[in-house]
């Protein structure tokens, strides 16, 4: 039996309560949590799931936000669309694992990535995997059903009879359908909301009806803040509207969306959100942790539960934070982690 112990402060079950414990993981699993023999400063978080990527943008890391969004990343021929084209299969496949290499150290261990290129796009992603790190891969242009595909994701939806059958290919595939809306205005929200999709990426301009219906129609919500502030879709906490989905009772999940612009560090996505929206530490975990319900996964450190979760070192700063899970999203940064476990 492979047997490993943790000792530190760890954010448990569903209510991620604060307690300084021992955790056993035997063969995978968490076997038992005690109180803490030893004095430890490390802290223990549930692993993160990244809920919206482009990984393969990494071949145009940092480029410059120098004309509108549309230009950049729409496509077929925004210019990250002519960089993937010209880019070699292989050149596309490391650039993708050096990028989920530095997800996974900073403690996320599952993503959802809309894969651009078709099949061989797919086939790209499935082909760079590396071990401890699940992508959740949405294709498009029949990539998505591929039997490594888990759904389809649309760029933006425009009432076309192709969206449409895709959409319904996919459903029948038993895939997941995800499609971009909300994001640089309200023009594709109603046509997204007509694909009945499983979730919605960005809804940054959704009006309380849109709220409504997606908490109705039980439609996962991924936010990006960070590039929506970034690609000027946003200036104001009001949009998106991230109290208001909360309030309705809405799944709002975390994404930190094109590599290209956003590292996809969701340590900074949490720190972002809390400080432009105001959620609260638990708020904003769950959302960071909750995308692993579309990978049919349940999350959170528990007896009895696949261990999944990361490890972070708190720079002696614990022993005078009166809100230990503040700290660890806020103040100590990817930088501070030092062990990832996952199933
Ligand atoms: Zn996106």
């Amino acid at each position: 039996m492979n047997t490993i112990q943790i000792t530190g402060t760890a954010f448990l079950g569903a209510d991620f309560v604060p307690e300084t414990v021992d955790i056993t993981i035997s063969n995978g699993i968490i076997a038992d949590i005690s109180p803490a023999r030893t004095k430890s400063e490390s802290l223990i978080l549930p692993a993160f799931f990244n809920a919206h990527t482009h990984i393969g943008d990494t071949v145009a890391l940092d480029t410059r936000i120098d004309r509108p969004l549309a230009e950049l990343v729409a496509p077929p021929d925004g210019l990250k669309h002519q960089i993937l084209r010209e880019t070699p299969e292989d050149r596309l496949i490391s650039a993708m694992r050096s990028s989920m290499q530095y997800i996974r150290a900073s403690g996320t261990t599952g993503f959802a990535d809309f894969r651009e290129g078709g099949r061989d796009g797919v086939s790209a992603l499935s082909a760079a995997k590396i071990s401890g790190i699940m992508p959740l891969i949405f294709g498009r242009d029949g990539g998505e059903l591929l039997p490594d595909a888990a759904g389809f994701g649309l760029s933006s939806a425009h009432r076309r009879d192709e969206e449409r059958e895709a959409a319904d290919a996919a459903r029948k595939a038993g895939k997941l359908v995800a499609v971009h809306a909300g994001e640089g205005g309200i023009k594709d929200i109603e046509p997204a909301f007509e694909l009945q999709p499983d979730v919605i990426i960005h809804a940054t301009h959704f009006r309380p009806e849109d709220i409504r219906r997606a908490a109705d129609e039980d439609i996962a919500v991924v936010l990006c803040p960070r590039s929506n502030w970034l690609l000027g879709v946003t200036d104001s906490a009001k949009k998106p509207p991230v109290r208001e989905l909360l309030d309705a009772g809405c799944r709002v999940f975390l994404g930190t969306d094109n590599v290209m612009f956003v590292s996809p560090d969701m340590l900074s996505e949490c720190a972002f959100l809390m400080t432009a929206y105001k959620t609260t530490p638990e708020e904003t975990l769950r959302m960071a942790t909750g995308g692993f319900s579309l990978a049919g996964m349940t999350s959170g450190i528990e007896i009895g539960k696949p261990a999944n979760l990361f490890v972070m070192e708190d720079a002696g700063l614990l022993s005078w934070s009166r809100s230990p899970l503040t700290t660890a999203l806020t103040r100590l940064g990817r930088g501070a982690v030092t062990q990832v476990i996952s199933p």
